[in-house]
């Protein structure tokens, strides 16, 4: 495609403001800017047109503003910058030797009609097809959200089948994930999710746990405990806050704690631990993670994930949330994120492109 058939200007979501304690926060600005054309581009840059994105919690944390260079695993949005997201989209212009006009491919942009992207990184890569299976895949269960899963379940959790496990954030993305690598890869003995609602429970025993607590209502404590008579050896966290509290009075002497995520606390309310104790009488190893600290073994995981979807092992079918938007809209399907609308992965899909 020639630079001179792309509109001259397109549409951009900016960061406004930091993110807020309001769970619908106001904080993006919609402007247009300048298209690149071909001379704008570096090596192994393309432009891409887009037409999905990837809702991730972790967006939040990026746009916090955090200058604390031990807080910058990826570099922070800042305020007047375009928001960065996983997108899906197809090349339009290029200088790269490896992709070409015409490919669909997956990387991360921006919340823009049009995103210079570079043509290398872990997380970038072309499209993947897979018969029967959404159009999405690539930025779902084979995308960030698959890869953060598997690295959990194989190099973190290092689950066995005698495992007891514990999965929060269960319904979500990379909880729903873990619970069916967990269930039909390993074979793990009893598993059980924690999410937010009776619908949202079914669906989570429906893809294999054996049980589920809903932590909405408020003897969710209780009922984990009747679930949990010998207790859990891995807790496998995306909540943090109350949850992870709760939780620590219930893992086995010597158990592990993966903390993937604390969406508790990605708009501001903070964490609060009571039974910090727990940790020192049960001798409980605590650990994060952080899918970066795993490249090398990213290439692994998007293999097996794409054999285990293929072969019908663990199925991509209802594990994402597809809401389909205009441009002006994504905000507003982002923050769906907090407030629970979502089974699985969160993707916008742009419909006036
Ligand atoms: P997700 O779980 O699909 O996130 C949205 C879900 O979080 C919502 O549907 C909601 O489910 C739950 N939620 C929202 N606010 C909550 C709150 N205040 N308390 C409890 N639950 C709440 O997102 P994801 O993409 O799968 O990511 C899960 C976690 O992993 C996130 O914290 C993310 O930052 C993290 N992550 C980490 C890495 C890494 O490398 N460490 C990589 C990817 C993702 P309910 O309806 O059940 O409440």
């Amino acid at each position: 495609m020639s630079s001179s058939s792309l509109p001259k200007e397109h549409k951009v979501w900016l960061l406004k403001t930091r993110p807020s304690d309001s769970s619908t926060p106001n904080e993006f600005e919609l402007i247009t800017r300048p298209t690149p054309t071909i001379d704008d581009l570096q090596k192994g840059q393309v432009l891409i047109k887009n037409t999905s994105f990837g809702n991730d919690p972790a967006q939040r944390v990026w746009m916090d503003g955090s200058i604390d260079p031990r807080r910058l695993y990826v570099p922070p949005i800042l305020k007047g910058q375009p928001v960065r997201a996983s997108a899906m989209g197809t090349v339009v212009l290029s200088k790269s030797d490896v992709w070409k006009e015409g490919d669909k491919v997956y990387s991360e942009g921006d919340w823009a009609e049009y995103s210079v992207v570079q043509d290398s990184g872990p997380l970038t890569g072309k499209e993947i097809h897979i018969k029967g299976q959404s159009e999405y895949i690539t930025n779902s269960i084979l995308g960030l959200t698959g890869q953060t899963a598997w690295v959990g379940v194989f190099k973190e959790m290092e689950l066995k089948p005698e495992h007891v496990l514990v999965v929060s954030g269960a319904a979500g993305a990379v909880g729903s994930t873990v619970i069916q690598i967990a269930k039909k890869v390993i074979g793990v003995k009893t598993i059980i999710g924690i999410a937010g609602g009776k619908e949202k429970c079914d669906w989570v025993k429906s893809i294999g746990a054996d049980d589920c607590v809903d932590y909405k209502d408020s003897e969710y404590p209780e009922h984990l405990k009747t679930l949990l008579p010998d207790y859990a050896d891995r807790f496998f966290d995306n909540v943090g806050g109350e949850i992870l509290d709760t939780m620590l009075t219930l893992v086995k002497r010597h158990g592990h704690v993966t903390v993937c995520g604390a969406i508790s606390g990605y708009n501001g309310e903070g964490l609060t631990l009571k039974h910090w104790g727990e940790i020192i009488y049960n001798r409980i190893t605590i650990k994060g993670m952080l899918i970066l600290d795993h490249a090398s073994a990213l290439d692994q995981a998007v293999s097996d994930l794409t054999r285990w979807v293929s072969d019908g092992t663990i199925s991509n079918t209802e594990s994402e949330t597809v809401v389909e938007g205009k441009f002006e809209d994504i905000p507003k399907i982002y923050n769906r994120l907090f407030s629970g609308q979502n089974k699985g992965k969160l993707i916008t899909k742009l419909i006036d492109v």
